[in-house]
């Protein structure tokens, strides 16, 4: 076989997937692999893939067999990254359907030229989906191409072990990286011309490297000069203590946006669930940031339909959702997953008609909410960091996100430039966006 020369990677799932094909494009590029944009001028194609949802994992099924189906490309290597590699491996193999070549985990990419190049050579396929205690790919600068926003992981993995969530397994204990590191990583994209870092994390804000908490990197992040925006994601609720609320007041440069997942609002479910609150300590929290950060935009994630969850405890979660009023909620239908303690554990016995039935309802009050809040807006002025000139429907149109993190949309008018900040005078709302005008 001849040495392959060039590689496609897409990518499914989180913002911490985007991130890992940003490090796996930087490792393959400093081994003299060509990056292309499509697959089929690719030799080799890997689909760096989310184990998180079902729908995710049936995505990455279909999108093997189009390309194994595709009759240009019948000489396709195909490897596997990501979550589903760990979880799935052995699955993926040995499929005789699937035609895979060879799989890393999300420890794994800095083994990706050995892998190909050894398939190649030998013509077997490999895996390694070894996790490791110590690999936070310090050492990497990934290749990033967005311009505007750059996302940068201080952490990897997570110990939190939710009963119904995959993360601890298929991507190992929590680490952190050396705070010197990331600050330097933050110069860098200030140079760059980053205006904006979104600091990554399974469980983001339990960093911790020696003394420093997350609080003391975000402090060390605020003074680094140059830097405009920083958002964080994911968070949990257990670690938001007084002194990190009050630095995001504080700090004209944190913006003001928590995403606070709530999961369910039942007792007894989220203590089967494994969240470590119960409904009044989440609200305590919530209640908290609303007083200390003014203006703040909270966000969360929920669960309908988790085993044995009943209406009456569905009912909490409505409760909860009605109390907090969140900006918006991405608001999910329970699956099982393998490997986790509910898998094992629980039967998955609420039937798809009531979770269907309760997502439904849930999405029609959340909309009702996300509304009324973007309605709130109408007469203020924001200020906008732009991130897109143009969309698919129409090239005049411009999209940003307020400093809460809400998308806003507008016409161009001359002199607008992708990183600019604007200030918009929003005159509209709806449950998704605001829109408005320039006034500066
Ligand atoms: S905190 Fe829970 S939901 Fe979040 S990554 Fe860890 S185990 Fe998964």
């Amino acid at each position: 076989m001849t040495s392959p020369k060039t590689v496609f990677i897409e990518t499914y799932g989180c913002q911490m997937n985007e991130y890992d094909s940003e490090l796996a494009k930087s490792i393959l590029k400093n081994n003299a692999f060509q990056l292309v944009d499509k697959e089929t001028q690719a030799d080799v194609v890997m689909l760096n893939t989310c184990s998180v949802r079902d729908n995710a994992n049936r995505k990455v099924f279909n999108r093997i067999h189009e390309i194994i189906h595709s009759s240009e490309r019948k000489d396709v290597k195909i490897g596997i990254l990501g979550c589903m590699a760990t979880n799935f491996r052995q699955q993926l193999l040995d499929n005789p359907k699937l035609k895979i070549d060879f799989i890393a985990g999300p420890d794994s990419y800095k083994q990706l030229p050995t892998l190909i190049h050894d398939l190649y050579q030998t013509g077997k396929k490999s895996f390694d989906v070894t996790l490791s205690e110590m690999e936070t790919y310090s050492d990497i600068e990934p290749s990033r191409n967005d311009g505007v926003n750059a996302w940068l992981a201080i952490m990897r993995g997570c110990n939190n072990f939710c009963t119904f969530c995959v993360v601890p397994y298929t991507r190992g204990r929590e680490r952190s990286r050396e705070p010197q590191n990331i600050i330097e990583e933050v110069n860098r994209l200030v140079d760059a011309g980053y205006k904006q870092v979104t600091l990554l994390g399974q469980n983001v804000n339990s960093y911790r490297y020696e003394d420093d908490r997350f609080v003391d990197l975000m402090e060390k992040v605020s003074d680094v000069a140059g830097i405009e925006r920083i958002r964080f994601t994911s968070p949990h609720p257990k670690d938001f203590p007084l002194p990190l609320l009050q630095l995001m007041a504080e700090r004209k440069n944190i913006c003001k946006q928590i995403h606070l997942p709530l999961q369910a609002g039942n007792d007894r479910v989220l203590d089967k669930m494994n969240r470590t609150y119960n409904q009044a300590e989440f609200l305590e929290v919530a209640d908290q940031v609303y007083k200390t950060i003014p203006g703040v935009v909270m966000t969360t994630d929920i669960i309908v339909g988790f085993p044995t969850e009943t209406e009456a405890e569905y009912l909490d979660t409505e409760h909860v959702i009605k109390a907090v009023k969140f900006d918006s909620a991405f608001i999910f239908k329970y699956s099982e997953r393998p490997l986790t303690r509910a898998a094992k554990q629980f039967p998955d016995d609420v039937s798809e008609e009531v979770k269907t039935d309760r997502i439904m309802r849930l999405i029609e009050i959340q909309k009702d909410i996300s509304l009324e809040r973007h309605e709130s807006y109408i007469g203020s002025v924001e200020s906008v960091l732009i991130d897109q000139i143009g969309t698919r429907r129409d090239s005049e149109a411009v999209r940003g996100r307020t400093d809460g993190g809400i998308i806003t949309s507008f016409p161009f008018v001359d002199g607008l430039a992708l990183g600019q900040t604007v200030n918009l005078a929003i005159e509209g709302a709806s449950p998704n966006l605001l829109r408005g005008r320039v006034v500066s």
